[in-house]
C-alpha cells in the first residue's frame, strides 16, 4: 500500500508527463520528469496541473535548478508572468494537509486530466510495473494516510 500522499504525487507526475511529453522549454528532448512550478512544498497547489512542467532533464537540471535565475526566466517565458505571478501568490495559501484534502485533490486531477482528453496508452518500456499512468488511472492502489 501507498501512503495516500506519495500515490497524489505519482498521479501528478504521470499525468504531467503524459500532458507534455516533450520537455516544455526547449522543445527537443523527451520529457522525462515533472517539474512544480512553485514549490512542491506548498500544498495549495501542489497537485494543480497548471503548476507542473514536463522537462527533459537538461532544461530541469543544468539550465533549471543549477541556474535558478535564468530557469525562472524560461519559465515566465514558457507560460506567461500572468499564470507565474498567479501560481507564487496560490501558493503561499495556507491548506489543511489532512485525508480529505489529498481526496480530493486527487479527484480534482482526475477530473481535469479527463478534461484534456488525452488517451493513456501505456508508456513504451520507459518505466515498469505501476509507473505506468494508466495503472495508476484504472487500479488506483490501496491507499491509506
Ligand atoms: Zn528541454
Amino acid at each position: 500500500m501507498l501512503p495516500l500522499v506519495a500515490y497524489a504525487d505519482a498521479l501528478w507526475g504521470e499525468i504531467i508527463k503524459k500532458r507534455d511529453p516533450i520537455c516544455r522549454i526547449c522543445g527537443m528532448e523527451p520529457t522525462t520528469e515533472a517539474h512544480h512550478i512553485a514549490h512542491r512544498g506548498n500544498f495549495a497547489t501542489r497537485y494543480l496541473l497548471k503548476n507542473g512542467l514536463g522537462l527533459g532533464p537538461i532544461c530541469h537540471h543544468q539550465n533549471g535548478h543549477d541556474r535558478p535565475e535564468y530557469f525562472e526566466s524560461e519559465i515566465r517565458r514558457v507560460i506567461g508572468d500572468e499564470l507565474y505571478n498567479s501560481l507564487m501568490e496560490m501558493s503561499r495559501r495556507i491548506v489543511k494537509r489532512n485525508r480529505l484534502f489529498i481526496l480530493d485533490q486527487i479527484e480534482n486531477m482526475k477530473r481535469d486530466f479527463a478534461l484534456l482528453e488525452i488517451e493513456i496508452p501505456l508508456r513504451e518500456g520507459r518505466e515498469e510495473g505501476w509507473d505506468s499512468c494508466r495503472d495508476l488511472y484504472q487500479n488506483p492502489p490501496r491507499i491509506y494516510v
